[in-house]
């Protein structure tokens, strides 16, 4: 018979729990075409490229019921308790069938089968807790590329319009389009920010390290935050490294989480209070570089909550604070692709401290 069946995608865990399986155990596709099988089960049934009868209607019967089944069989020499489960692909149709034979009659082997049966759905859960989480990064994905190009025109236009490049912008009218500009570029920053996150979860981004100065890290991401800390009335003269270091790193991935610890450190520290950039090398062969602020901290409940994607410490409290609770998040995720971590050490009414540990380029140069 042709087969025009994708062989089945089993999981992982079912893989290891059916080769740990000292029965009789099989796996075949739903033309009953055997895919795996234990020795305990050639032992019983040969290795014939088919299933043998029996199973095969037991084969038919998952294919169209879905879930997983218990049944007794009988060969030969003995009485069985038999446990037949669907495997599912990513759009949930069964793909495959696998079934599991313990002895019938000992006295745990209902219990035993129980078990069986439970294993197999939870282990049909995660399959389906795995896709759920892949469809809503893409859908994530998606929906952020249809909000940017909007967003893209309403910035674009309304800065051309404050530019005046087709004549001459009514006094009244320049105020409205800087709020459009704005808000535009905000609810831009946003999307972006979850296009990454979406991107991260699939491990999609791709990162290219070389060589650079530290320091020069350093001064660019404070180039980026300068107007920010002026408007906000934080000191950021601290941010600037007095020796250099070389760092084996993505420039850009490194400086967006430079920038997105500087912008939250700004963000949670009052008018008058500082914020800086210190470095030390740690082992082995790492540049940290910790980025501090004397505002309003951390406490340690929180400390580890706030790199969760979408938490934010206070809750509802800080709900003004204008972010998606994903920028810390998303800045570890980077920092680990990047060879190296984040950590943190806080005291609340104090200050925070968020040390990015990156590796160095230790050959001279
Ligand atoms: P967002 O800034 O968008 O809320 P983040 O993931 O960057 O998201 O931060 C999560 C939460 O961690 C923030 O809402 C805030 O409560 C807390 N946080 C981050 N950085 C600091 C800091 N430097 N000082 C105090 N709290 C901070």
């Amino acid at each position: 018979m042709e087969n025009d069946h994708e062989p089945a995608p089993v999981p992982f865990r079912l893989w290891r729990a059916l080769l740990a399986e000292a029965g009789p155990a099989w796996l075949a596709d739903l033309d009953g075409r055997v895919l795996f099988r234990t020795r305990a089960f050639t032992t019983i049934f040969g290795n014939g490229a088919e299933l043998p009868p029996r199973l095969l209607a037991a084969l038919r019967q998952i294919r169209d019921l879905g879930h997983a089944v218990q049944a007794p069989l009988e060969t030969d020499r003995k009485r069985w308790q038999a446990v037949y489960f669907p495997i599912f692909d990513a759009e949930g149709t069964t793909v495959a069938v696998g079934g599991i034979l313990r002895p019938a009659g000992s006295p745990h082997a209902s219990d035993e089968m129980r078990q069986a049966a439970a294993e197999a759905r939870l282990l049909e859960l995660e399959e389906q807790i795995a896709e759920a989480e892949r469809r809503k990064a893409a859908l994530l994905q998606t929906m952020s590329h249809e909000l940017l190009t909007p967003l893209n025109a309403v910035v674009g236009f309304s800065e051309a319009a404050l530019q005046e490049v087709r004549g001459p912008l009514p006094a009244a009218y320049r105020e409205y389009l800087e709020h459009i500009r704005n808000a535009g570029r905000h609810a831009g920053d946003i999307v972006q920010t979850l296009l990454d996150a979406a991107r991260l979860d699939e491990t999609q981004v791709a990162t290219a390290r070389r060589p650079i100065s530290a320091r020069r890290l350093v001064a660019e991401a404070r180039a980026m935050v300068a107007l920010r800390a002026v408007e906000e009335g934080v000191d950021v003269s601290r941010v600037t490294l007095e020796r250099d270091d070389l760092v084996e790193t993505d420039p850009l991935r490194a400086r967006q989480i430079l920038v997105n610890l500087l912008v939250n450190a700004i963000k949670f520290t009052p008018r008058g209070g500082a914020v800086g950039i210190d470095a030390q090398r740690s082992e082995p062969d790492c540049l940290d570089l910790v980025v501090w602020d004397t505002g309003i901290g951390i406490s340690l409940a929180e400390q580890e909550r706030i790199f969760e994607p979408f938490y934010q410490a206070g809750g509802a409290l800080r709900a003004g604070s204008g972010g998606a609770g994903l920028g810390l998040a998303i800045s570890r995720q980077l920092a680990r692709l990047l060879g190296g971590d984040i950590f943190l050490s806080s005291e609340p009414g104090k200050g925070s401290r968020f040390t990015v540990r990156l590796p160095r380029l230790t050959s001279p140069a």
